[in-house]
């Protein structure tokens, strides 16, 4: 994985973006590690909280680490500030004092943001959802397309799904999905 990451530095992303999602047990032990590739580097690691979707038993073991369990790690070892950057999505943005590049935190189980949700995902099979975690309003997407329907009407119902969307968002997402629905991130599209 390093030697892919490298590869892509050298082909030109930079800065380089890097998702890290921290599942305990697994690799837990690399989160300092990973943060310090920023201090050199104009690069950004992004921490995300692993969400369980459709996995009922990691819901109710907590298969995630706070982010701010994490910000706790990091700052003991390097110190921690608020970072200048500020970016578009729903990350924290900070930084090791004196670093070239950033540390995100998205905490979106142990801090929900959905009230503040602007997301839509496209899933890979072609809904457009308002919501990973309510699929109210979904719009099949894929078959209007093959089907013919005008972009026109498309472009209304999407904007509609959007007018509707901050009644659609979850909003209860640290209590789990107890309510039979059963598809996991991968199988959204996440
Ligand atoms: S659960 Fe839904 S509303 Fe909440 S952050 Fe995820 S996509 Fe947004």
């Amino acid at each position: 994985m390093w030697e892919g990451i490298q590869a892509a530095h050298h082909v030109g992303f930079d800065p380089l973006k890097l998702n890290v999602v921290v599942i305990p047990g697994m690799n837990d032990h690399e989160v300092e590690a990973m943060a310090a590739l920023t201090i050199e580097r104009n690069w950004h690691v992004r921490f995300i909280e692993f969400m369980p979707i459709g996995n009922e038993s990691l819901f109710l073991d907590k298969g995630w680490i706070d982010s701010e369990m994490l910000r706790h790690r990091i700052r003991t070892k390097f110190g921690l500030t608020e970072g200048t950057v500020k970016g578009n999505g729903p990350a924290d943005v900070f930084q090791i004092p004196g670093a070239k590049g950033t540390l995100g935190f998205i905490s979106q189980m142990s801090e929900c943001f959905c009230d503040r949700c602007n997301r839509v995902r496209l899933s890979a099979d072609g809904w457009l959802r308002p919501c990973l975690l309510n699929e109210t309003g979904q719009i099949d997407l894929k078959t209007a397309l093959r089907s013919g329907v005008s972009t026109s009407v498309l472009h209304q119902q999407v904007q509609q799904l959007l007018a509707a969307k901050v009644e659609i968002n979850f909003k209860q997402r640290e209590a789990g999905t107890t309510t039979g629905y059963a598809r996991t991130m991968s199988q959204i599209g996440g």
